[in-house]
């Protein structure tokens, strides 16, 4: 049976998969983006989004998604909703399946299926989330002002967050499971020198207590040496004890870093397969944000469309 077969798939929903698919719809590849079952990223659980140029009064997480959906949808993106559950990048035309039922075939792939902070695992964590509760510090650190707030991890994404929650918090706490820190030397002594921050070594946060308005009001937190419990006051709980990129699906099929990140060439979104190209978090380790995320977006549809045009496909 003949397929039809596409000029790009884009696998993903967040800043970079919208954007690659506003550019390659507008360069006439005619993409279809498979948007996941829970669609749109990690904007669908932040709320205020201040720092997306563009929207000078700010604009929510979920809107913001939405509208970029709607531009990628003007200029006839085909989007479907499903989970790709297996890729085939050794052959040509590249297969991808979805929901495991439907197999779709295309010259070029874009993967942007982004990561996903980690998180303690705690019941009242996923409730509080958006309500005191938060994995992204840049995000939402500003609405901290004058307030008390709790990080929890021991690396450099833990103390860069408090290091940067300083400048809204009267009081930063990081809270880290051993009495070592993991993270750079230089970060530390920022961190330990701050006469803003605190800490509280070989601890972990076992519950999170909410008011009646439903948003953060103390942590318990348990001494893992001595088996003492606190349940200080807090306003706001950061958790940053890493991300994990969603490469689950690819390990077998491109070259990934030792942590998981796929591997794309210095300067543009050049995947190890010729004619699949990653971009946003699924690459990006460093800068994280929706922006940054647009923009790989744009840059993997550019390349994707030259590796069309060059006709090795
Ligand atoms: P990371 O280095 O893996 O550190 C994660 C931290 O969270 C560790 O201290 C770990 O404790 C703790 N942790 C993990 N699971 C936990 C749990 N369930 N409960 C409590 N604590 C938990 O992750 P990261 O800080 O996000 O950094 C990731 C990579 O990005 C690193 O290579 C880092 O150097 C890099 N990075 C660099 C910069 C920079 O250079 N400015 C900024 C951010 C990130 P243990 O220490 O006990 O394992």
């Amino acid at each position: 049976m003949s397929q039809t077969v596409r000029e790009v798939i884009i696998i993903g929903s967040g800043p970079a998969g919208l954007t690659a698919a506003v550019y390659a719809a507008r360069a006439n590849l005619s993409p279809l983006l498979i948007e996941g079952a829970t669609a749109g990223g990690q904007l669908m659980i932040t709320t205020d989004v201040d720092n997306f140029p563009g929207f000078p009064k700010g604009v929510q997480g979920p809107d913001l998604i939405l509208q970029m959906r709607e531009q990628a949808q003007r200029f006839e993106t085909e989007i479907l909703t499903g989970d790709v559950t297996e890729v085939d990048f050794s052959n040509r035309p590249f297969r991808v399946v979805v929901d495991d039922e439907t197999t779709y075939h295309a010259k070029s792939v874009i993967i942007c299926s982004g990561a996903r902070a980690k998180l303690l695992g705690l019941p009242a964590e996923s409730r509080l989330m958006g309500n005191g509760v938060s994995a992204c510090a840049t995000c939402d650190g500003f609405f901290f002002r004058e307030k008390e707030v709790f990080v929890v991890g021991g690396g450099d994404t833990a103390l860069e967050e408090a290091i940067f929650l300083t400048k809204f918090a009267t009081k930063v706490t990081l809270i880290h499971r051993r009495d070592q820190l993991r993270g750079s030397k230089i970060l530390q002594d920022r961190a330990k020198q701050h006469p803003k921050i605190d800490f509280i070594w070989d601890s972990v946060v076992t519950d999170i207590k909410a008011s009646v308005s439903g948003s953060v009001e103390a942590l318990v937190i348990q001494n893992l040496k001595t088996g003492e419990r606190t349940e200080p006051k807090a306003d706001g709980l950061f958790i940053a004890i890493g991300h994990s990129p969603n490469t689950a699906l690819f390990k077998d099929q491109l070259d990934l870093d030792e942590t998981g990140y796929i591997l794309t060439q210095a300067d543009n979104t050049k995947t190890s397969v010729p004619g699949v190209f990653a971009a946003g978090d699924v690459q990006d380790s460093i800068y994280r944000q929706a922006i940054s995320a647009a923009g790989t977006g744009c840059m993997a549809a550019i390349d994707a469309e030259r590796f069309l045009e060059e006709g090795l496909h």
